[in-house]
């Protein structure tokens, strides 16, 4: 038995854990472990990526590119393979991924199994919108290539399905045309939610990628920087995204807490006011800009943290947010970094997706116990009254009647669960 915690470190359980490497045999390797669970970077912050006291199949082996056609931008990979791998593969190849989420440091599998999304979601849609194939192998050893146009329910069961329709072992993804790793990149500063929406709404037209922060201290009304950004043109030769640094230990008591953050989130938002204006921006900070410190989770200390993601329908949706902002500034929580950012109006391809046409906001929280978990069900009561949902990627803790009013879905998907797999989180939310 190893203990694993999943990305917000709430806590480590113990899991039988085995190492997936050859495609050909995860028929055999998953079959005599069930109820197991595949598990990729442990990048969910929560416990849809852990089976405690299951099996847990870790799928960082199967990082075999197996084919690639710089004609048309398909690739075919295991599903082990990094996003970050993706990008160094295809860019100076004159191809990018179609969709990313705001860490590189995930698989191909994991972006699949929560069918992520960007900050381009007007323009792309969620990954899934981008994979032609998948192949799913059960724990009755049975394997099912699906697609769109093949085997289409499992494909739909599978995008957003959290693992618990088989193990993704490899699969086909069309990637988009780019000229190189740069971004024509624009930051503004917004007071307010309608100055936000403004902004949001008309950038549509003309830009890839929005995303904006929210500093959640500040005395209302909210304010924040809003960035976008299309892709350029510009060759600056080899230039990359930057130097990593690393978090190197745990501290003993979180470093974000009231103190450090309404300093930082004034400084921050003051540093983004005075660089307001257009630049080029490579991609990774750009679009990954954590990523620049490996282990940032390790800030919060030996209690973790829990991020809070909902999106909620556009017809009320500001006033929605503006109500959990309050909560928010009322509780005395702190949120390091909080991000808000709007869906388009289109259909997600997977039945249990979180992408909803709507308006986003996710909370990077310190684990204080039964204080933030008040405030988790005030915002909840907020989120089902707006007729929300929370994002499974992000959750370690929503009720079950939120999860099943928030995905309608819910009925069609579970006549494709596997029996042999399992997580904590289904066993919270499905019972099983
Ligand atoms: C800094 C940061 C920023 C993020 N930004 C975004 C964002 O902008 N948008 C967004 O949508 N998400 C975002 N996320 C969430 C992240 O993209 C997802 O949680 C992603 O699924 C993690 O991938 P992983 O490889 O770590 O998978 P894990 O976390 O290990 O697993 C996630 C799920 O995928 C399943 N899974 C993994 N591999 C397979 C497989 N081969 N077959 C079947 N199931 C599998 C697991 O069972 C589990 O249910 C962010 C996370 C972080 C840490």
């Amino acid at each position: 038995m190893q203990s694993i915690a999943s990305w917000g470190r709430l806590q480590a359980s113990p899991h039988q854990v085995s190492y997936l490497h050859d495609r050909d045999r995860i028929p055999r390797d998953i079959g005599g472990l069930a109820p197991g669970l595949a598990h990729g970077m442990g990048r969910s912050y929560g416990d849809v990526c852990l089976n405690p006291g299951g099996s847990l199949w870790i799928t960082t082996g199967l990082d075999k590119f197996i084919d690639f056609d710089p004609n048309t931008g398909l690739l075919s990979c295991e599903a082990g393979v990094l996003l970050r791998d993706i990008q160094r593969l295809a860019i100076p190849r004159g191809w990018i991924l179609p969709v990313t989420p705001g860490t590189q440091l995930v698989t191909l599998g994991g972006a699949i199994a929560n069918d992520v999304h960007g900050k381009n979601h007007h323009v792309s849609g969620t990954f899934g919108d981008h994979l032609r194939r998948l192949r799913l192998v059960r724990t009755d050893g049975s394997v099912i290539d699906c697609g769109p146009d093949l085997e289409s329910g499992w494909f739909a069961a599978t995008l957003g399905g959290m693992g618990l329709t088989g193990v993704i072992t490899e699969a086909v993804l069309q990637l988009k045309r780019v000229s190189g790793p740069w971004l024509e990149t624009e930051t503004l500063a917004y007071r307010g939610l309608d100055e936000f929406f403004e902004l949001a709404d008309g950038s549509e037209a003309d830009w890839e990628h929005t995303v904006s922060w929210i500093d959640c201290l500040s005395s209302n009304p909210a304010r924040g920087p809003f960035m976008r950004a299309n892709p350029s043109d510009h060759d600056s030769g080899s230039a990359t995204g930057g130097r990593q640094w690393s978090m190197p230990f745990v501290p003993p008591v979180s470093l974000v807490n009231r103190l450090s953050l309404r300093p930082f989130n004034a400084a921050y938002f003051r540093i983004k006011k005075a660089r307001a204006g257009r630049g080029l921006t490579h991609y990774e900070p750009f679009f990954y800009p954590l990523d620049g410190l490996l282990n940032w989770n390790r800030m919060y200390g030996p209690n973790g943290f829990y991020q809070y993601q909902a999106v909620l329908p556009r017809a009320g949706g500001a006033d929605a947010i503006s109500s959990m902002l309050t909560e928010i500034s009322r509780s005395g929580e702190g949120s390091f970094l909080a991000v808000l950012k709007t869906f388009a109006d289109r259909p997600a391809p997977g039945m249990l997706s979180f992408a909803m046409p709507g308006v986003t906001l996710a909370l990077d929280l310190p684990n204080r116990g039964s204080r933030t978990l008040r405030l988790f069900d005030r915002l909840d009561a907020i989120v089902r009254e707006a007729e929300g949902r929370l994002y499974p990627a992000k959750d370690a803790r929503m009720p079950r009647d939120l999860f099943e009013t928030g995905y309608p879905g819910l009925a069609d998907f579970l006549p494709y669960r596997d029996p042999g797999i399992s997580a904590a989180m289904s066993r919270r939310l499905m019972g099983t």
